[in-house]
């Protein structure tokens, strides 16, 4: 083991372990809100779980014993309710939390929601408008579709794929074989990283031409819920649901100014329309956000969420751009693990 790892191992479980007992979240007398951001619950074996990069899921007993300890630490909110009463200058509780979904994926439903409902906590789903009910995936699934069904030989025949991620040696080899489940799951985190680097509307061509020449055919499954799942949600009064755009195009300043806006102002009305209720809360696709998306955002909704970590405080409070906490498996699999990603120690 080197040296870096003997440390990381005899320092990070005493760390770990203070930073549950002692964290912010134990502190009295602060009026904090601290947000957390899940993505997918899926259990290990349901099959989307090995296609998925591991820093977007959380298994489903584990979700359930995340809302067991925060109800015994936090006065578990509505993120609206907070909000509001902060507004409004009305008393607060001394620690809050308000979980969050972003993305909309059907699994947040069939896995998530029923654990909500027996736990009674509030929550915030935020739904890409224009993809709720249809079979789209997101461009990062596509890519590891693309990835796992093409040959070596495809692969290398799109230069814009193979210029990428030719490097990362994900495409090592010169065979006929499909490339198939090959590819480790960080080894597929860091590809996806490396496309940010391009706009979605891009890379969203790039794949729709490569399906099509690959005769890659359409998922027969929908990644995300149906509207009859959203509806179901939002109609129990414990899921809010809050916009995640359009198309969930990255909101940075090469986007251009009719797109912004439609992104942010037409998913609002969209969602209002089928879902028959107001939606105030926004969130930010991958956390990017630039001035002329923060001035929109501001003047549509209530409040928004990013994904820059922290805790939040009723003093020093940006309703656009509140902090949250990620939640995944690997960081959250134990009560201490939990608790000492809530104190946001590491
Ligand atoms: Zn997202």
């Amino acid at each position: 083991m080197s040296l870096s790892g003997i440390l990381k191992s005899t320092i990070k479980k005493p760390l770990e372990f203070t930073a549950a007992r002692f964290g912010a979240h134990r502190r009295k007398g602060e009026n904090r809100l601290w947000i957390l951001m899940y993505h997918r619950i899926l259990p290990k074996t349901d099959s989307r779980y090995t296609t998925e990069e591991p820093g977007m899921i959380v298994e489903p007993d584990t979700f359930r014993q995340h809302l067991q300890q925060l109800k015994a630490l936090f006065t578990v909110v509505s993120l609206s309710d907070w909000v509001d009463r902060q507004q409004a200058g009305k008393s607060l509780p001394s620690h809050a939390c308000a979980i969050t979904f972003d993305d909309g994926w059907a699994d947040n439903y069939q896995y998530a929601y029923p654990i909500i409902q027996q736990e009674q906590v509030p929550a915030t789903l935020f739904a890409v408008s224009d993809m709720i009910g249809t079979n789209l995936s997101f461009w990062p699934n596509r890519l590891a579709r693309l990835l796992n069904n093409a040959t070596f030989n495809q692969l290398e025949q799109l230069p814009w794929l193979s210029s990428t991620i030719g490097k990362s040696g994900a495409m090592k080899g010169n065979s006929n074989l499909p490339v198939k489940t090959q590819l480790e799951p960080a080894l597929l985190a860091s590809i996806v990283n490396s496309f940010k680097t391009f706009p979605d509307s891009q890379l969203i061509q790039w794949l729709t031409e490569a399906e099509h020449m690959l005769s890659i055919a359409a998922k027969d499954s929908p990644d995300l819920v149906s509207w009859q799942q959203l509806q179901a949600m939002s109609d129990s009064g414990l899921v809010e649901i809050g916009s995640h755009t359009s198309n969930h195009f990255r909101l940075q300043q090469s986007l251009v100014a009719n797109a912004m806006e439609s992104e942010i102002i037409d998913s609002k009305q969209r969602l209002q329309d089928r879902l028959n209720k107001q939606v105030n809360l926004f969130c930010y696709p991958n956390g990017d956000t630039c001035s002329a998306a923060l001035k929109t955002v501001a003047q549509h909704y209530k409040a928004a969420v990013t994904t820059q970590r922290g805790i939040n405080s009723s003093t020093n409070f940006r309703a656009n751009q509140l902090m949250r906490i990620g939640m995944h498996q690997d960081v959250s699999g134990t009560n201490t693990q939990f608790q000492a990603r809530l104190a946001n120690w590491y």
